[in-house]
């Protein structure tokens, strides 16, 4: 069994990222983060990612709204952002308060400047195997760990379960997709799948993207498949500092040593997330000068 280190590949295109920044002239790559409110998941994420764009030399900026910010508010912010020929990169971090529309949020960020690949537009490129799409972050990261760990996905049995827009929908498209990194045969599951555990039988690449935890048991994976856990939960532990730890979808202790590859969490696609977003933003630059 191999364990695929999603620190160490992301690592290596973090390393590529900042290498190709360090020899731009000109004011760096520039994203702006906006974050509605303190959920602290999304003050963790949004802290995480100017942490690593400092790191590689991208500008960020955050601009933070209460809660009480109105749809006008932060559609107007918005457009003055697609207006700013400063803002490469925009990224509206989700969840926002149930006053305001997710969608029309992501949809109204500049296609161009659509780092998180949320966007309809994006969505539609992704559909049309246009490479001009920015793709979602953590389903690019998949792919990218897949290729980076010499996984095979042309011809083979992809299961893909999950069906959001921000994982299951884009994953299952890149995999399915006519190119190198995809051709697979694909199969999206979810919460209405009848009898889960034989689809998931039928994988080479198994997909997680749930948010149950160990929800993906042994039974339910094929001697020799690649698993990917995209899953991040949250259980009680006692022994922690902190009251809890972090696992995936997948009951990883009984599920790999059936596989001939799989992603730990944290440490697996986790990182590719942050990476991709990287890669996104500084391809929105270079888009933007061009
Ligand atoms: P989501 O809640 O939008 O979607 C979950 C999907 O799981 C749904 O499509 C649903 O149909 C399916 N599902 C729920 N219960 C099921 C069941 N019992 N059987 C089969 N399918 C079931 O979540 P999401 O945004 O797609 O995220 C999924 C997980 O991935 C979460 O744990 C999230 O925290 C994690 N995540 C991780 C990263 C990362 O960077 N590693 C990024 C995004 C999301």
């Amino acid at each position: 069994m191999e364990l695929i280190d999603g620190n160490a590949i992301s690592r290596a295109i973090l390393d590529e990222i900042k290498a190709e920044v360090a020899a731009l002239s000109g004011p760096p790559p520039s994203v702006t983060f906006v974050r509605v409110g303190e959920d602290p998941a999304s003050v963790f994420y949004v802290g995480k990612k100017q942490k690593v764009a400092a790191e590689l030399g991208i500008e960020s900026r955050l601009q933070t709204f209460p809660e009480s910010v109105t749809r006008e508010e932060l559609l107007g912010f918005i457009d003055q952002l697609n207006a700013d020929p400063g803002v490469h990169g925009i990224l509206v971090q989700a969840p926002l308060p149930d006053h305001i529309s997710e969608r029309e949020v992501f949809n109204r960020v500049h296609p161009d400047k659509d780092v998180d690949g949320f966007n309809a537009t994006n969505v539609g490129r992704l559909c049309q195997e246009d490479p001009s799409a920015f793709v979602s972050c953590t389903p690019a990261g998949i792919i990218e760990l897949l290729q980076r760990s010499g996984v095979e996905t042309s011809g083979k049995n992809a299961v893909v379960v999950g069906r959001s827009l921000i994982v299951g929908k884009p994953a299952a498209l890149l995999l399915v997709m006519k190119a190198a990194t995809g051709n697979a045969t694909v199969t999206i599951a979810h919460s209405r799948t009848d009898d889960l555990a034989a689809v998931c039988r039928q994988a080479d690449i198994l997909v997680a993207a749930i948010g149950r935890a160990g929800l993906i048991t042994a039974d339910m994976v094929k001697e020799g498949a690649v698993v990917i856990d995209v899953g991040i939960n949250r259980v009680d532990d006692a022994t922690k500092k902190k009251g809890y730890r972090i696992v995936g979808d997948v009951d990883f202790d009984a599920v790999a040593p059936k596989c001939r590859a799989i992603t730990p969490v944290p440490g697996g696609v986790g990182p590719m997330t942050v990476a991709m977003l990287m890669k996104n933003t500084l391809s929105a630059y270079k888009r933007q000068q061009a």
